[in-house]
């Protein structure tokens, strides 16, 4: 009896694990000060004692990005199919069920079109919390669409990517979308259109190795976990110890695989500086379907 109450005093209580997005104080994951939850969301989801960026919720990062009142959505009329009848734990037509209830939203994605600074651009932001961010059928779709509209409209791409990966609930059909999304992409290289890819955390499995990493400029975020195969998986087939800071955003860009690590405070800055060089030179965007020439 003793002797379980000794263990049970050295749990955590339920309020110091309290790092709930409701939680009126939260312990930092990266210094462990404690954090009032308004300042944080003032500082855009950044840690104001240590700079350790939290994952954002899409909204707020619609308006780190979008000038204000320009983004006008395009996602959101599409809905997952299920064409496996997948069930592990529960069936995966009530988990999506559960998570658009949650979230109110179709899917894991809102796209749209949105002025950047001026710039007429079309904003892809995944949403992690959203069955992780995984790129089903719908997510590849919206991306593909939000691509190909972006080039018929004139407008770069700026995508914000946090992901698991590919979603197993839809087999095959969600590995398609790696093709899918890298064939859209195309239709903006045509044009000489940029498209900015800016990698948060986490971006692993299939969004990596397609879009998210297929960007004419990458930017990932301080501290991001960036990888295609997560690291236990990698130390355990090549039975060797990883280095320190292994798949992380900082370790990436010495390696060459992402163009720089910004931190929230300057990306729209970033993106912005990056489109005004990459578009300078291309014809305006042509934001409405051209009318008859009139006499
Ligand atoms: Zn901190």
């Amino acid at each position: 009896m003793a002797l379980e109450r000794w263990f049970r005093r050295n749990k955590p209580t339920r309020k110091e694990e309290d790092n709930s997005p409701a939680g009126l104080w939260l312990k930092c994951d990266g210094c462990h000060a404690q954090i009032y939850r308004k300042d944080l969301v003032a500082n855009r989801y950044v840690c104001p004692e240590c700079d350790h960026h939290y994952r954002m919720p899409v909204d707020a990062r619609i308006d780190l990005l979008a000038d204000a009142g320009t983004f006008e959505r395009w996602s959101g009329h599409i809905q997952a199919q299920d064409p496996l009848e997948f069930e592990d734990t529960q069936p995966y037509t009530e988990r999506i069920e559960k998570a658009q209830k949650k979230h109110g939203r179709p899917d894991a994605i809102v796209t749209g079109a949105a002025e950047l600074d001026g710039h007429a651009v079309a904003l892809v932001v995944m949403d992690f919390a959203f069955l992780g961010g995984s790129m089903g059928s719908v997510v590849g779709e919206e991306i593909a669409r939000a691509a190909e509209r972006a080039a018929e409209e004139g407008r770069s791409l700026v995508a914000v990517t946090a992901s698991g990966g590919a979603r197993m609930q839809e087999g095959a059909l969600s590995l398609m979308q790696m093709a899918k999304t890298t064939v859209a992409l195309g239709a903006l290289a045509e044009r000489r259109l940029p498209y900015v890819s800016v990698l948060t955390d986490p971006t692993t499995g299939g969004v990596t190795a397609s879009f998210a990493t297929l960007g004419d400029v990458i930017f990932a975020e301080p501290g991001a976990l960036i990888s295609f195969a997560g690291p236990r998986v990698i130390q355990q087939t090549i039975r060797q110890d990883l280095p320190e800071g292994f798949q992380r955003a900082e370790f990436l860009l010495q390696k060459g695989m992402v163009d720089d690590v910004v931190k929230r405070s300057a990306l729209k800055g970033r993106v912005a500086q990056v489109l005004k060089l990459l578009t300078a030179g291309l014809p305006e965007p042509t934001l409405e379907a051209p009318r008859a020439a009139t006499v």
